[in-house]
């Protein structure tokens, strides 16, 4: 039997993880049949990377996911079992920056097994504060595509940023560059299955391009450009088709949004005409209908895919992405 430990913090640091990491290996040592339903799989620490390995790996080899879905994936704490799993994954797959308890049980991993894809999701816009927008482009951000931001950034200089945004996968072309990031390092360690994951990636990126131009051409022409979230995830899908986002909670759901950001979110939406505050599945839509109710705006829901439940509008990314684009039409006014 495997002994079922929840640690109590992710963040009680690498001595901690490494006992139950031990605990895990003994446990499993002791298994009937000595092996572990992890070895030798890909190992993905969340739903946007479990779901684009599969679609490149096409079942060659077994693919595990850490976030089990339903699960709330920035505070994801990991059990003995899981992170004994990372360490004999014959890969890793994670975005550094996201979930602070893979960043530290992926110290414990031989690193030659490790892929960080946060690099190939080329992250230029920063961690948004409560009720602030989108982020400010980093510096050496190169896109003509992203609106011009506020002068607030000055405002945020004596601080550290922390992480950056790391919500890439709903800009399906960031999406695209981890896919293919994914895929160059499959071939490296699996060379002989390398076709196959290049002709699947072919597929999945050529997929992401077909989705990509259905939000370009529906969302071109709309009435307000003004995108009002709850949780601050739509900072890249903003940037790519042209919207300016307001994240009443921050980048993190469960973050507490201050009275006065509340207000200042309240301004907006009167201000602007926005008639849509959009909410998202997984998370509690306390305070996008208090926004909603103090100024006749309707609440919406705008999925940031960061797992796939049974409630989610859609079996997988590329269905529920076309029901955001349903949803943002209808929120926007897009003609
Ligand atoms: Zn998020």
């Amino acid at each position: 039997m495997m002994v079922r430990m929840t640690p109590a913090s992710p963040r009680r640091g690498l001595s901690a993880l490494a006992a139950v990491a031990a605990l895990a290996l003994t446990a499993s040592a002791c298994s009937s049949d000595g092996s572990s339903p992890a070895a030798g799989s890909v190992v993905t620490s969340f739903y946007p990377i479990q779901f684009a390995t599969q679609q490149i790996t096409g079942g060659a080899v077994p693919v595990t996911v850490l976030t089990k879905p339903g699960a709330e994936p920035h505070d994801l704490e990991l059990a003995p079992q899981d992170i004994g799993g990372m360490t004999k994954a014959r890969l890793v797959i994670y975005a550094d920056g996201f979930q602070p308890a893979v960043d530290e049980a992926v110290e414990l991993v031989d690193p030659t097994k490790v892929l960080d894809v946060a690099d190939a999701a080329n992250l230029t816009l920063t961690s948004p504060e409560e009720g602030d927008d989108a982020g400010e482009p980093a510096p050496e951000h190169d896109g003509g595509d992203v609106p011009d931001e506020h002068d607030e950034a000055a405002a945020h200089d004596g601080h550290d940023h922390g992480a950056d945004d790391p919500h890439f996968w709903l800009d399906p072309s960031r999406y695209g560059a981890v896919a293919e990031a994914i895929s160059a390092r499959l071939s490296r360690d699996d060379p002989e299955n390398a076709s196959t994951y290049a002709r699947n990636t072919a597929r999945f990126v050529e997929k992401l391009s077909e989705l990509d131009d259905e939000m370009r051409v529906g969302l071109e022409r709309c009435r307000n450009r003004q995108l009002v979230t709850s949780h601050a995830a739509f900072g890249y899908l903003a940037a790519r088709y042209g919207f300016e986002q307001r994240g009443i909670t921050g980048v993190s759901p469960e973050s507490e949004p201050s009275a006065a950001a509340l207000k200042a979110v309240g301004d907006l939406v009167t201000s602007a005409g926005v008639t849509t505050i959009y909410q998202e599945a997984l998370v509690e839509p306390h305070f996008a209908k208090t926004v909603a109710g103090s100024s006749g705006a309707r609440v919406a829901t705008l999925d940031p895919i960061e797992g796939i439940t049974s409630s989610s509008l859609g079996a997988d990314y590329f269905e529920v992405m076309r029901s955001n684009l349903v949803s943002l039409r209808e929120g926007q006014g897009c003609s």
